[in-house]
């Protein structure tokens, strides 16, 4: 017999590396005419690099001491910036303490007890209470220097106390700037971007693979809130991302795509279809193919 050609098209989808969970969301997908992408781990590799370790001249820590009780910290997340962490720490051969207690918190960092004290590790404007001491004053200009530059700066706070500062870069996915102009092409429109990451990095890597409309600064409900906007403005809109915090968007989306490899588990449950081959060109190829079985010229 021959194969519907919804379920033909799934196949060929999956020899795209692309796992479309139902003929459901094969057919969904050619009607999209709108996207909204996740910047880390989606636009980027998503394996970062610890670029800078700056520790606070009063904080009393060298950079191994930084980086160790920053790692100890993140050591339980799966977060990319984390596994940053970590792997730097490991790189210089760093003992890593034990850590208890330990909490994330989506679009924000994470929070453990390291060695007795209270570390937080995270977003340098989301991370609150004690903005007006010196050292937070200090922390902010570190923070400010290497945002910058296009790196993602990392606060970390020991007791209540800016300690320092770490940056991170990460790398474009090759092919992603012909990905996004792809998707353009396909939908009319351009992509905006959705980050929890801070404005003058996201609005760089924007630039670089042609994206106009940047959100930066989001947590997982803003990204919510800014497909729901296009929702309610009649758009259909694929939602493309890899992060606990992207999952709420992901449901909120016509259709979510999640990014397979270093994706987080409740992103690519939640997502209608996984990238389980890290290319991010292969999510126009099957947008094309839904086309194509629901008899659309492409
Ligand atoms: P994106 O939306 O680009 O995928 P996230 O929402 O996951 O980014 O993270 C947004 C910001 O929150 C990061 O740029 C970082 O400053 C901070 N952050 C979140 N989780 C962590 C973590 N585990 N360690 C350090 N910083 C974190
Ligand atoms: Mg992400």
């Amino acid at each position: 017999a021959t194969m519907p050609p919804l379920l033909s098209a799934i196949a060929n989808a999956g020899r795209h590396g692309v796992l479309v969970k139902s003929a459901v969301v094969m057919e969904r997908l050619g009607r999209v005419d709108a996207v909204a992408l996740d910047k880390t781990g989606t636009l980027t590799e998503g394996t970062p690099r610890v670029t800078d370790v700056r520790p606070l001249a009063e904080s009393g820590l060298d950079a191994d001491g930084l980086l160790a009780s920053a790692a100890a910290a993140e050591h339980p997340s799966e977060h990319p910036l984390a596994r940053a962490v970590v792997r730097a720490a490991r790189e210089r051969d760093l003992r890593i303490p034990p850590a208890e207690g330990f909490a994330s918190s989506p679009g924000v960092g994470v929070t453990a007890t390291v060695g007795g004290h209270a570390v937080a590790v995270g977003a340098p404007a989301r991370l609150s209470g004690g903005s007006d001491d010196g050292a937070a004053v200090g922390a902010a200009a570190v923070a400010g220097e290497l945002e910058g530059a296009g790196r993602t700066a990392v606060l970390v706070r020991r007791d209540g106390v800016a300690v320092g500062v770490l940056g991170i870069a990460d790398r474009l996915r090759p092919g992603a700037a012909a990905t996004v102009a792809s998707l353009t092409a396909l939908t009319g429109t351009a992509p905006m971007l959705l980050t929890g990451d801070n404005p003058r990095a996201a609005a760089r890597l924007a630039a670089e693979v042609g994206i106009g409309d940047v959100r930066a600064g989001l947590l997982p409900e803003d990204k919510v809130a800014a497909v729901r906007e296009q929702g309610a403005a009649g758009r259909k809109v694929l939602m493309i991302g890899d992060g606990v915090n992207d999952a709420p968007a992901l449901a909120a989306a016509h259709t979510g795509i999640a990014m397979g490899r270093a994706g987080s588990d409740l992103a690519l449950q939640t997502a209608d279809a996984v990238v389980v081959r890290d290319e991010l060109a292969a999510v126009p190829q099957v947008v094309a193919l839904s086309r194509r079985a629901r008899g659309l010229v492409v």
